[in-house]
């Protein structure tokens, strides 16, 4: 394995160190992985915006894959959520029946309104049914 001086920080590093770049001569990149990084990082503080409309973009051409995504991951981790709620839950009962009455008066009707509708495990059921089919 060979070294090679990176063009940013002018260190001697192991060639494991810069990344991969097929068109160049001994096939790396001529900065090292850490000054990568680094300017990954300054780029990421000038213009956050950038990656958050990236983000965005993503997440709204992958909307379907998304929302599957996010809910394999609750269904894949069901229990763990329920006990650690059952765990905050234990925790801060006075503070959960307070907040709750709070919150029961601010969004009665909606309370309401949505108790008229499916409840959450019936429709983890319908999407583990779904589940299945698309595996078949
Ligand atoms: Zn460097």
């Amino acid at each position: 394995m060979g070294s090679k001086e990176c063009t940013k920080c002018g260190v001697e590093r192991g060639l494991e160190e810069f990344n991969t770049k097929k068109s160049a001569g001994d096939g790396r990149r001529s900065a090292c992985k850490e000054c990568e990084n680094a300017q990954r990082r300054e780029r990421y503080k000038k213009n956050p915006k950038i990656y958050s409309e990236q983000v965005r973009k993503y997440r709204e051409n992958n909307k379907e894959k998304v929302r599957l995504k996010n809910k394999a991951y609750y269904v894949k981790n069901k229990e763990r959520f329920r006990a650690k709620a059952n765990e905050y839950r234990k925790k801060n009962k006075e503070k959960i029946s307070l907040d709750k009455k709070a919150y029961y008066q601010e969004h009665k009707e909606e309370i309401k309104a949505n108790l008229r509708g499916k409840r959450l495990d019936d429709k983890l059921k319908g999407y583990d049914e779904f589940l299945k089919n698309v595996k078949k």
